[in-house]
């Protein structure tokens, strides 16, 4: 979309004519634009090389708002992940083993159902313990978070490495609710970027919104890599692009929220 609403200062934009901001005063309102109609989060990206103009978008817009016909509001799912995910009889495992080859679907074992904790009748809250375990990417969980509600509340039982198995609705947090309960909790956070930013020293910021808002940490060794990765050249990139990433929510001296991907493997981009 051409415009957008700055709520630091409540004034309309075109993306013509906030392309050509000083980069400090971009840097900021960049970070704090929603769409003029439905006031859902609104991101800014340059003018890129390859000669795609500057523009807003938000991802999604309301259902019934004008401007979200005009702009893809669906992230493409990869055969039927939605459909393959929701089974609440089963256990989601995380599987951070990126770029392995496929894991086959489902593996089935009732007489394995609790680890090493077999027979000490461990159980987890009162539902029935999930009689089947099935491997799930970041990439796959991060694309059905984005396009189902219903995923994201689900009760349906998920579990990384040792620890204790949890629920997807409690698990996963979307930035926009990311409050001070989380501090030092581990989760799966995950949300829309408005921007990301090279530290001084190397380390990657990418970034929710402004200051208030939770920002994720790649530190400087792993940053070609995660470029590389995901085939980006210019930092612009990251405007719009949904992430995800294990790890324990943090706060900078200068009282930023942030969370800092602990390997390359506990972190995923769906642009
Ligand atoms: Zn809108």
């Amino acid at each position: 979309m051409d415009i957008a609403k700055c709520t630091l200062d409540g004034s309309t934009y075109t993306a013509v004519n906030f392309a050509l901001l000083p980069p400090n005063e971009m840097s900021e309102k960049r970070q704090n634009l929603v769409c003029t109609e439905c006031e859902k989060d609104a991101f800014f990206r340059k003018a890129s090389r390859t000669g795609q103009a500057a523009c807003f978008g938000a991802r999604p817009h309301e259902s019934d708002c004008s401007f979200a016909s005009a702009e893809t509001q669906r992230v493409e799912n990869e055969a039927g992940d939605e459909d393959r995910i929701r089974n609440p009889g089963q256990n989601i495992i995380i599987d951070l083993n990126y770029g392995a080859a496929p894991r086959v679907n489902v593996d089935v074992d009732p007489n394995d159902q609790g680890g090493n904790n077999e027979g000490r009748g461990r159980h987890v809250g009162n539902r029935p313990r999930p009689n089947a375990n099935m491997q799930r990417r970041l990439s796959t969980l991060l694309r059905t978070l984005i396009n189902s509600e219903e995923f994201r509340g689900s009760l349906q039982q998920i579990t990384l490495g040792e620890n204790e198995p949890t629920t997807v609705a409690n698990f996963f947090v979307n930035f926009a609710d990311v409050d001070a309960q989380h501090d030092y909790q581990f989760h799966g956070y995950w949300g829309l970027l408005a921007d990301a930013r090279l530290g001084n020293n190397g380390n990657l910021w990418l970034n929710s919104g402004g200051q208030g808002n939770i920002s994720c940490l790649i530190q400087n060794d792993d940053v070609d890599a995660f470029y590389q990765r995901y085939n980006i050249d210019d930092i612009e990139d990251f405007a719009g692009t949904y992430i995800l990433v294990l790890g324990e929510k943090n706060t900078s001296q200068n009282g930023k929220p942030y969370v800092v991907a602990n390997g390359l493997e506990r972190i995923v981009i769906q642009k």
